[in-house]
């Protein structure tokens, strides 16, 4: 199996996807496509996409890393409940970075998604 098939395979099973997987969860979809595919192949090929700027690696301070198929710059927001990542864009308050060369920037919030403040919100007093 050569190493770009494995590539395209992973850029098309992250394209349009606004999950965020970990690297876990992309080798487990890829494995339906490609069965023989080890885990150690996908974490490199997603640290070569990453670097070559064809994916986003986003570090929400989780134990895994979750990768983004949109490399626009964009904001990103976790959900402290069920862990999960939103997109969101900033446009209109973009940061004044002119001096600096800049290859990347990323904007994160934390808190509760629109479910979890529900759930949360529907408890009955607080509990610790
Ligand atoms: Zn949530
Ligand atoms: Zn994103």
């Amino acid at each position: 199996m050569r190493n770009t098939h494995q590539r395209l395979e992973i850029l098309k099973l992250l394209s349009g996807d606004k999950s965020h997987p970990s690297a876990k969860e992309i080798h487990k979809r890829l494995k339906k496509k490609l069965p023989s595919v080890s885990f150690a192949t996908v974490y490199n090929n997603l640290s070569k996409m990453e670097k070559a700027g064809e994916i986003l690696c986003v570090d929400a301070g989780l134990r895994e890393k979750r990768y983004d198929p949109c490399v626009k710059p964009h904001g990103h927001f976790l959900c402290l409940k069920c862990k999960n990542v939103f997109d969101f864009s900033f446009k209109n308050s973009k940061p004044n970075l002119k001096k600096f060369k800049i290859f990347n920037y990323s904007f994160q919030a934390k808190g509760l998604c629109a479910k979890c403040a529900k759930k949360e919100g529907g408890k009955n007093g607080r509990k610790k």
